[in-house]
């Protein structure tokens, strides 16, 4: 793998960036949750007992994945903010995503 090298941020273009708190974003947001469907879920958790590096438990911003005590993969997905993120970076293709249904999901005051 090519090494990647950090090429920081001018002073004039940092400073012209907004000051952003993922956190307060996070907490201006709306759900409405879909108690009887959920759009996403594993496939299989044979092939989760199987992966060892588990990258869902690292690249979704609100922790939808959880091992349990069985070291099962869980998925809380009333958190989800709909990034997509879970769509490529499950290696092994293991994790079913579909929308929410209408009426339902995330909502974001900004757009
Ligand atoms: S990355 Fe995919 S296969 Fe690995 S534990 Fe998560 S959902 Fe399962
Ligand atoms: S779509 Fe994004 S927020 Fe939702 S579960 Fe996947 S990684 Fe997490």
């Amino acid at each position: 793998m090519s090494e990647r090298k950090h090429t920081p941020l001018s002073p004039e273009l940092a400073a012209s960036l907004p000051a952003v708190n993922v956190d307060d974003l996070l907490a201006a947001l709306k759900y409405y949750v879909d108690e009887d469907y959920a759009h996403l879920w594993i496939k299989d958790q044979a092939v989760c007992a199987q992966c060892q590096a588990k990258p869902c438990l690292y690249f979704c911003p609100v922790g939808v994945y959880r091992l349990d005590r069985q070291n099962q993969t869980m998925v809380g997905y009333q958190a989800c903010v709909e990034c997509g993120s879970c769509r490529v970076g499950c290696p092994f293709n293991n994790i079913g995503w579909t929308l929410p249904r209408g009426g339902y999901g995330v909502a974001y005051k900004f757009g």
